[in-house]
């Protein structure tokens, strides 16, 4: 299923959706579609379920939790 190969592909970078359908030679997947997110604060990918909420409603990864110091 290649929007699983996507999400391989972004977990942990800071690549954008069109930069990696690009190298995988795939066609753009709605945002919907996948279950991973890009934290707001530093723009890595994380899977939807490890990014929480902060104050402003910005999703942010546990890395960035701890910085902003939720
Ligand atoms: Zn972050």
């Amino acid at each position: 299923m290649s929007v699983e190969k996507i999400e391989r592909g972004l977990l942990k970078t800071r690549k954008t959706l069109k930069e990696i359908c690009r190298e995988l030679d795939l066609d753009m997947p709605d945002k919907e579609e996948l279950l991973i997110d890009q934290c707001a604060h530093c723009g890595v990918w994380h899977k939807n379920y490890k990014l929480v909420e902060d104050l402003d409603g910005n999703y942010i990864c546990s890395y960035c939790e701890d910085l902003v110091g939720l």
